[in-house]
């Protein structure tokens, strides 16, 4: 959970440190980097907002051509697995990914507009108080990375 040292001014290194921790976590677990999970990684590290997998594999294949759709879809299925990528379900069966907050330091969670489809990042520590009554009276493990709220957006309302 302890990325914090010497993160400071991550932003303006142009090396992607997000894609250097990113790759650590996967060497420290064990895993093998291949062409493709570093294709993935490098193209979350720089994509904004908050890509489908379609919008994702478009990106990875315009700079590494020889990886196909389906291993772009089924490596990020891996490095969701191996806790390296987060997947947020938002409203109406959409999917966006991250790189996990180890990885990028920004630990976030989301709410998603359900007129404009417009998504917004919250504070990490939002749902720590349900999650902790979920825990104690539902004996439920909420998994508040991986949601989004749904709700209208300030423009919308
Ligand atoms: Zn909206
Ligand atoms: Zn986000």
């Amino acid at each position: 959970m302890s990325v914090e040292a010497g993160t400071q001014d991550d932003r303006a290194d142009a090396s992607h440190p997000a894609v250097e921790r990113a790759l650590t976590m996967l060497r420290s677990g064990g895993h093998r980097i291949t062409g493709a999970r570093h294709a993935v990684i490098e193209t979350l590290a720089t994509i904004d907002g908050h890509p489908s997998a379609e919008q994702l594999s478009e990106q990875v294949r315009t700079l590494h051509p020889t990886v196909h759709r389906a291993t772009v879809y089924r490596t990020l299925e891996t490095l969701a697995a191996l806790g390296v990528v987060t997947q947020v379900h938002l409203a109406g069966n959409a999917t966006t990914y991250h790189l996990a907050g180890d990885a990028t330091g920004h630990h976030h969670l989301h709410a998603s507009c359900r007129v404009c489809g417009r998504i917004i990042d919250l504070p990490s520590d939002l749902l720590d108080p349900i999650t902790r009554r979920l825990a104690e009276e539902r004996d439920f493990a909420l998994d508040p990375p991986h949601i989004a709220l749904s709700g209208t957006c300030h423009t919308c309302q």
